[in-house]
């Protein structure tokens, strides 16, 4: 039977929607053999993420609640993991594919002289056991790999698995005992700047409105890539294009080196569709181009496309909203 151990995420008090599709890939992890799954909480005053985690149909909802861990400082985060692995005796490690488990994963994985893959996409069986499919070079390859070792950690895309539907009961929350003395603080918190924007995440957002070169400076990239997210209550992104011209912020980046997103809809606004681009946004369910070239590669990947100059477009569509 085997043992799975998902590590959730969370932020001011919300279980990131992610944890959902790890949730889903441990489910389905487990099942060939009925065996089980935990989820693994850590931060500080966790109730109401535990409570949100317990609706995914874990065998259990560990909590490892200190004050030590408030900040996800991944030394700590990794040190505790491998120590729940091993109390659990888990089998896989499963978390979204996210940059706070790039940052701690590996960490973990290598306290346990473990095996990890990253950005699975699904899973597969053949005569020699468990293969994991990932994609590669911007999404250009898909790899099938085999991990050897009693214990696996993967990162899975969150579009690739649908979270279970919230299960009747709630799954039973316990504590994990921690020697907040034995935790290592090689790492120091200073501090942690956010815009507050109000905008959603665009990794956690249904809607993504996200403009490309464009929006000739910051302010119409705010008035009208802003302005038609707001309308639509929409997280808003861009291409590298504007963050290298110092239009928008990095942490708007979308792509191959940005942000990977998996929207309902995803608008992109005088975006010409870069493959580095695009890999971040392709598993997206719909999406929208507005572009002034009738030729541009964006067309190739929209279900929708209006050939228009977005200082003209996107104020008529605000209006209309
Ligand atoms: C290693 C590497 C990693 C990279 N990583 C990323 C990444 O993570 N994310 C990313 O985005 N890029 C990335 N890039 C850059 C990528 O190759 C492209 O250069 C970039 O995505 C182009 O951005 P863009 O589409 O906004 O600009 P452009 O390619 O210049 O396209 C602008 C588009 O806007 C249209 N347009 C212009 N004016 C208007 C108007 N008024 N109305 C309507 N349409 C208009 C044009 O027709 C054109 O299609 C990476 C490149 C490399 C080499």
């Amino acid at each position: 039977m085997s043992k799975i151990l998902v590590i959730a995420e969370h932020s001011q008090g919300q279980l990131k929607l992610a944890t959902g599709a790890a949730a889903a890939c441990a489910r389905d992890l487990a099942a060939p053999d009925s065996g089980t799954f935990e989820v693994l909480v850590l931060g500080e005053n966790l109730a109401a993420v535990a409570a949100a985690a317990a609706n995914y149909g874990a065998a259990a909802v560990l909590t490892a609640d200190h004050a030590a861990l408030k900040e996800p400082l991944a030394d700590r985060y990794a040190h505790v993991i491998a120590q729940v692995v091993k109390e659990r005796r888990a089998d896989y490690v499963v978390a979204a594919a996210s940059t706070f488990s790039k940052d701690v994963l590996p960490r973990a994985a290598a306290l346990l002289d473990a095996a990890m893959v990253s950005d699975v996409i699904g899973l597969a069986q053949d005569a020699e056991g468990l293969t994991f499919r990932r994609v590669m070079f911007a999404g250009n390859v898909i790899a099938t790999v085999r991990l050897a070792g009693a214990i696996k950690f993967l990162t899975v895309r969150s579009a690739a698995f649908d979270a279970p539907a919230a299960t009747a009961s709630a799954s039973p929350v316990s504590a994990v005992t921690l020697d907040g003395a034995a935790l290592p603080s090689l790492i120091e918190f200073n501090s942690c700047e956010t815009k507050a924007a109000g905008r959603p995440d665009p990794t956690e957002a249904r809607i993504v409105v996200s403009g490309g070169r464009a929006l000739k400076n910051a302010e119409d990239f705010e008035r009208l890539v802003g302005g038609l997210a707001d309308k639509l209550g929409a997280a808003v992104g861009s291409s590298r294009a504007l963050v290298d011209a110092g239009i928008t912020p990095n942490s708007l980046q979308i792509g191959q080196t940005g942000k990977v997103v998996a929207p309902d809809l995803y608008i992109a606004l005088g975006i010409s569709c870069a493959i580095q681009h695009m890999a971040g946004m392709k598993d997206t369910k719909v999406i929208v181009a507005i572009n002034k070239d009738p030729d541009a590669a964006i067309f190739e990947v929209s279900d929708y496309g209006l050939v228009a100059d977005v200082y003209e477009a996107v104020p008529e569509m605000m209006g209309k909203l």
